[in-house]
């Protein structure tokens, strides 16, 4: 069976990219960090997850930027709330984390290469997401041709590192769609960037808009537990 390290937050888009990545035929090792974000629901969520969908294997890493900072989710700065679709679409908002996408791939890329898989996937959205620009495809065609350059296992040619983002072009309600057809249950993912001591999502931040906005569109009822 062929080997696919798939990027796992436990959030919608990462998870539908695991259910379609099962549904190519990959054997998924899904890879989820511990990087000092501001709350541990987003680690449950991965886990959950794994488990639901049977992955291989559950890799959690330890990295701590939080000793790097700068960024609402790794640092003292709050959390954006109530922003509208323009305020969004404008610039690259505070929750971004400084070279975020860059360290996870790497790390998959490391992974990848002791386990002899070719196939990274990671759930970055061009068109419903927050400006980020790791997420852009200009970055992960830039990011895939130096993996080819960088790995012993690349160069010997014994490995052709892809990128798969399949939901680059999509929008969160056609994702939603997409995951459902394929038996994703969103029960089991969290979203919100700045949830409840109980692990409630606020319903106000970026990400917690965004994914009632995707199931609004897609007509579906959101079984997500808000704070109100
Ligand atoms: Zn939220």
């Amino acid at each position: 069976m062929k080997r696919a390290v798939v990027l796992s937050s436990g959030g919608i888009d990462s998870t539908t990219v695991m259910a379609m990545a099962q549904a190519e035929g990959y054997e998924v090792y899904s890879l989820s960090f511990n990087y000092g974000q501001r709350h541990a629901w987003e680690l449950q969520a991965a886990e959950r997850v794994a488990k639901a969908l049977g992955v291989k294997e559950h890799l959690i890493l330890d990295l701590d930027l939080k000793k790097i900072g700068g960024s609402a989710l790794t640092d003292a700065i709050e959390v954006p709330k109530g922003r509208s679709a323009e305020e969004m679409a404008k610039g690259i908002p505070v929750t971004y984390v400084p070279a975020r996408n860059t360290i996870f791939l790497s790390y998959a890329l490391a992974w990848a290469e002791r386990l002899g898989a070719a196939d990274i996937f990671i759930g970055v959205t061009a068109i419903d997401f927050s400006g980020y620009p790791d997420c852009r495809p200009e970055y992960i065609r830039a990011f895939e041709q130096m993996a080819n350059l960088a790995l012993k296992a690349a160069v010997e040619g014994r490995l052709s590192i892809r990128i798969h983002t399949p939901l680059i072009e999509m929008t969160k309600a056609d994702i939603i769609r997409k995951g459902l057809e394929l038996g994703v249950d969103y029960r089991l993912t969290h979203s919100c960037y700045d949830p409840s001591a109980e692990g409630k999502a606020c319903g106000q931040c970026d990400s917690c808009l965004l994914r009632k906005k995707g199931f609004h569109e897609a007509g579906l009822a959101d079984p997500t537990r808000y704070v109100s």
